[in-house]
């Protein structure tokens, strides 16, 4: 057999779908030098993003393999469990001389997410041993990537590669990188806190976001007014790639846990390192019965040639001046990007941190790609006629070149990167009609919401029986959902329907205020209401209290005031908070005479509006037949073409379990919640 075949035959490739991947042959890498990649036919390739982002000094560097070999002589590996070895005490000292000051201990392993683990592990047992109760949580960024293990991936929010571990991670709070969402988050769960785990500057795998500047010095300051361990994970930005040696130097912040690997041996070997603090480090000091140990530790951790190449790639930084080098780079690669990729159409956004970039492409008129037009995938196999190894990030080309890469190669790759865009997007998509949206300075994220939008085609339709029937199988599947009532009116003096979907989310955790932040006496429209309360709803104001309750659970519920187009304001409706959230809509109709018209109408708004309609769901509202009944779904569904989900009959006692068990019976939950299966 040939190597291709044999790699279809054994292999099974990481992230990766191996369907698509058997039906291809696979390019073969035999060799490489300096920043190419050679293949079994001896074609060179441009490694454009440093095979995984671990590269900086180009492939096959003397110094690093001469200082290989030189190890390797001695000993390749001992342990560190009992024993101290020379490579890994002479790597430890020169971490400590460059890591931002006050970090002054190393903690060996062998990858990313092992030392984010271990940063994790670290922190919990820390706030333990100071003897605060209760700070057993971790707040995370949303979207946020820290590795594979099932430790790093709790901390995570990509919804593709966490989703079907749901079940068995734990839970942890996740903010928008935002000021506001930053003292949000410490108000309200600071005490809970055992710490603030986030990628300083630049999410890598989240897409190359950027955070806004202060953020993270805003994170170490309120960490330090809290007692919680601020940790930075810098397996991706750490080693000179966003222009300094660490992100966190760039807003002078020491954390008090660092997590490095990547970069960290050069890109030759699997070592990574957390560094602590002596604050940090000190917790652990004590007589053996004081049980004070840090129980962990891989067979590897601290591997001698591993420690040797790290060791001889820090002696490369300042032998070839590398960070010296890297600002007319960025200048160039930016420049660069600036002439050939920003012109295109379907390039939404270049975000770009010292040699990290990523360029989000979309369809005209700014609308995502989807999944499966794997956009992204598609560019970076074109790329490849072009000499070019690239790996996207869903519909995000990644760029993120060693920093050894030459000015010509820097014109090679983003000239070929902008033909492949330039091919892949107009294979799909007629020319651009729309002008394109101006490319905000620094991203802030689109918070994504996760959950469902349910709207009514009239008020009084049943929509909190449905939110509460809902609300008690969202809980049954295992997930934590919250719901959100904006606005409710005629509370007098209680919000009802608010407090009967916070009943059945089972969420008596969670103040009245964050489910409700609204609550007005008067039974009369919302504006009205407001406008007699001398208050003014505005969307910002909604759609922030929005995303406020969502930080609290995996499922928001919104259950908006009254039809499609009822008020909040004078110029804010229902379904303009619909499009600013986001979440897929479910309209729910009252199953009696004079629905059809009122359903056809909504639909036709939405659709108006373009907003994702999931589907129909009629709601028997009394006891008490009328012959239309049985008749209404099927000339919805003939004269809209919406789906139409099914009906919830009329329960003459609506207990969440009988709501949720009458749901699961006459429609297919599944479109309307997330499985966790
Ligand atoms: C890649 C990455 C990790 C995981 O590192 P592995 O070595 O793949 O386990 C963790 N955190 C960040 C920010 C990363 O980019």
């Amino acid at each position: 057999m040939t190597l291709e075949e044999l790699d279809r035959s054994y292999l099974w490739h990481p992230f990766t779908p191996m369907r698509e991947w058997l039906a291809e042959p696979p390019l073969v890498i035999e060799r490489a030098e300096g920043n190419e990649l050679i293949d079994t036919e001896g074609r060179r390739y441009l490694d454009g993003v440093s095979s995984l982002w671990v590269n900086l000094h180009g492939h096959a560097h003397p110094a690093i393999n001469a200082a290989i070999a030189e190890q390797l002589a001695k000993v390749a590996h001992s342990t560190l469990l009992g024993l101290a070895s020379t490579p890994s005490i002479l790597l430890a000292e020169k971490l400590v001389a460059l890591a931002p000051p006050g970090l002054t201990r190393v903690f060996f392993s062998d990858s990313g997410s092992t030392s984010v683990e271990v940063a994790l592990k670290i922190a919990f047992q820390f706030q333990q041993l100071r003897g605060i109760a209760g700070r057993v949580r971790f707040l995370a960024l949303r979207h946020a990537y820290h590795g594979d293990t099932i430790g790093s991936v709790s901390l995570g929010g990509i919804d593709t590669f966490h989703r079907v571990f749901q079940p068995l991670l734990f839970h942890t709070h996740h903010i928008n990188p935002t000021i506001d969402e930053l003292h949000q988050a410490f108000a309200s769960h600071g005490n809970e806190l055992a710490a603030f785990v986030l990628e300083p500057l630049v999410q890598g795998a989240a897409g190359m976001l950027l955070s806004p500047p202060g953020f993270l010095r805003e994170a170490r300051s309120l960490c330090h007014k809290h007692g919680v361990l601020l940790v930075a994970d810098e397996v991706a930005t750490g080693f000179g790639r966003t222009g300094t040696m660490f992100a966190c130097q760039q807003e002078g912040v020491t954390p008090d846990l660092l997590a490095l690997a990547k970069g960290l041996s050069g890109g030759y070997l699997p070592v990574a390192a957390t560094m602590a603090t002596e604050e940090v480090f000190r917790q652990f000091l004590g007589l053996p019965e004081e049980r004070l140990t840090f129980f962990h530790g891989h067979s590897f951790g601290g591997n001698a040639l591993g420690c040797a190449a790290a060791l001889a790639s820090l002696e490369i930084f300042e032998r070839e001046q590398t960070l010296a080098n890297l600002p007319h780079k960025i200048a160039a690669l930016r420049a660069r990007l600036g002439e050939k990729i920003s012109p295109l159409p379907h390039v939404f956004e270049i975000r770009q941190k010292g040699l990290m970039v990523g360029i989000e492409l979309r369809h005209s008129g700014s609308r995502p790609y989807s999944a499966e037009e794997a956009i992204g995938a598609r560019v970076c196999r074109i790329v490849r006629r072009h000499r070019v190894i690239l790996r996207p990030l869903g519909s995000v080309v990644v760029l993120m070149p060693p920093l050894s890469i030459t000015a010509d190669q820097i014109d090679h790759l983003v000239d070929a990167t902008a033909a492949a865009i330039a091919e892949a997007t107009s294979e799909t998509s007629p020319a651009r009609s729309a002008p394109l949206p101006q490319p905000s300075q620094y991203h802030t994220v689109p918070a994504p919401l996760r959950g469902i939008f349910l709207v009514g085609t009239d008020t009084g339709v049943g929509k909190t029986t449905v939110g509460v029937g809902l609300l008690a199988l969202a809980r049954a599947r295992g997930l934590t959902p919250v719901p959100f009532k904006p606005v409710e009116t005629g509370a007098a003096p209680e919000p009802e329907d608010a407090l009967r979907l916070r009943s059945a989310a089972g969420r008596g955790d969670l103040a009245r205020e964050i489910i409700c932040p609204y609550a007005f006496p008067p039974p009369v429209a919302p504006a009205l209401a407001a406008e007699q309360a001398s208050t003014r709803l505005t969307l910002a104001g909604i759609v922030a209290a929005a995303h406020r309750a969502a930080m609290h659970g995996d499922f928001l519920l919104v259950e908006s005031a009254g039809g499609v187009l009822s008020p909040y304001s004078e110029d804010l409706t229902a379904a303009d908070l619909a499009a600013a959230l986001g979440l897929p809509l479910l309209l729910i109709a009252r199953n009696a005479l004079g629905t059809i018209n009122h359903t056809a109408l909504a639909i036709a708004e939405l659709r108006r509006r373009h907003l994702p309609l999931t589907g129909v769901l009629f709601v028997d509202t009394t006891a008490v037949s009328t012959p239309d009944r049985a008749h209404n779904p099927r000339l919805v569904r003939a004269l809209t073409g919406v789906r139409v989900l099914g009906t919830l009959p009329f329960l003459p006692v609506p207990t969440p379990d009988g709501l949720a068990a009458a749901l699961r019976l006459n429609l297919d939950v599944d479109v309307l919640l997330p499985s966790l299966s």
